[in-house]
């Protein structure tokens, strides 16, 4: 594959008139959409006929004809703009083609990949837009009322562990990427060992875990790289347990992640692992636990129908105040597949205050642990999601799993 190129985007007049405008105009139209594919060739008119052009944008799943009016006589010229954007051959007709465009956008930067292939009257091209990954500072996490504010305090901390946690594909990347660039400087030196590494966050030094090289390993070497704050990308036995808890103690801030059910689950985990309460309660300072659930679309969802017990179970987790609406997916719209829009993140935050620390010291129940917790201020995940339940951003039966545990 070539070599990608950069392209300027040029704004376009009210009709592209040349190729090249016709092209920025097909493409500005195509991220302004915000499709994710985009598909151009010649197809027969319904009913038979003459070919024409058919250009189609993907937009939330969807494959939508866009007006190709504009587009002339232009269909081959086109192509051969598109694929010297691209930098691939433009005399190789009739065999397939894949090339790729790094574009800068007002959007945001953004990679076109392209896939020619040939038909009897010359190729047609599917384009798929690929946006670059964004990482949201931690404002927009979408962290409910004090939350935001405890995370912040845990990040000014010197020395400590802040371990997150959710099953796969739960976002935890993002959050702790978030965290992250939002302590990067070139004033503080963060080294990470992950597996894999998934982007490059600036003033940040990631290694990766390998076959010769496992997260234990990496920990006991960034003792020796004057660290001020470390990832390790997880704590999966009691080795790199232990290399985490050893740099906590030792004047680093440090992030990982493990597999537990809740916040508060971390604490028989690292136990699990072998380390001892007293040394559990002296390096833990949070716990972030995540999930994702689905977000509905705010322009078709309809009022839900709970039966009481549901509603009396739901108010017993959390008081539902007169102004909550409860809502449920309704039945599709343009902006939405099947009534939902992507998915949003629900957290629950175990801060570490000095009476947790001394319950964890003492090997309190998690019965207690929970009940300290709670005193303490934190909201569970089940409360956190009947927050958004109550807002309208998410139905019940979505976090329903959530709420079995009450
Ligand atoms: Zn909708």
């Amino acid at each position: 594959m070539a070599t990608p190129s950069v392209y300027q985007l040029v704004p376009p007049r009210a009709r592209p008139t040349n190729v090249q405008e016709i092209v920025d105009f097909i493409l500005i139209n195509a991220i302004r959409t915000k499709a994710s594919d985009l598909h151009f060739g010649l197809s027969a008119a319904p009913g038979g006929g003459a070919l024409t052009y058919l250009l189609r944008f993907r937009v939330h799943g969807k494959l939508q004809p866009v007006k190709t009016d504009f587009i002339g006589q232009s269909h081959k010229e086109i192509l051969t703009r598109l694929k010297v954007l691209a930098n691939i051959s433009t005399t190789e007709i009739g065999v397939p083609q894949d090339g790729q465009i790094a574009m800068n956008t007002p959007e945001g930067s953004l990679v076109l990949r392209l896939s020619f292939v040939p038909n009897p009257e010359g190729e047609e091209v599917v384009i798929r837009l690929q946006r670059a990954q964004k990482i949201p500072p931690p404002e927009q996490l979408g962290m409910t009322g004090d939350m935001l504010k405890s995370i912040q305090t845990l990040l000014q901390q010197k020395s400590g562990m802040i371990v997150i946690n959710g099953p796969a594909g739960s976002g935890k990347t993002t959050t702790i990427y978030s965290l992250l660039t939002a302590l990067s400087s070139p004033e503080r030196k963060i080294v990470t060992a992950e597996d894999p590494i998934e982007l490059r966050l600036p003033y940040v030094s990631h290694t990766a875990v390998g076959k010769n090289t496992s997260f234990a390993q990496l920990s006991k070497a960034f003792m020796r790289q004057d660290a001020d704050v470390i990832f390790i990308g997880e704590v999966r036995d009691p080795e790199s347990a232990e290399a985490a808890v050893q740099l906590a103690q030792t004047g680093h801030l440090v992030f990982t992640t493990l597999h537990t059910r809740d916040a508060l689950g971390v604490v028989p985990r690292l136990e699990a692992f072998g380390i001892h309460p007293n040394f559990i309660a002296s390096s833990l300072i949070g716990s972030l636990a995540q999930r994702l659930v689905s977000r509905l679309c705010p322009k078709c969802r309809v009022p839900a129908t709970l039966d009481d017990a549901t509603l009396l179970h739901m108010k017993t987790i959390l008081p539902m105040s007169p102004a909550a609406k409860v809502m449920q997916a309704g039945p599709g719209c343009q902006e939405c597949i099947g009534g939902y829009q992507g998915r949003m993140p629900v957290y629950e935050l175990l801060t570490v205050t000095p009476p947790i620390s001394d319950l964890i010291n003492r090997r309190a129940s998690q019965k207690d642990l929970a009940e300290a917790a709670r005193d303490s201020g934190m909201l569970t995940l089940a409360q956190e999601a009947l927050i958004r339940v109550y807002s309208g951003q998410v139905e019940y039966s979505a976090v329903k799993g959530y709420l079995s545990n009450y």
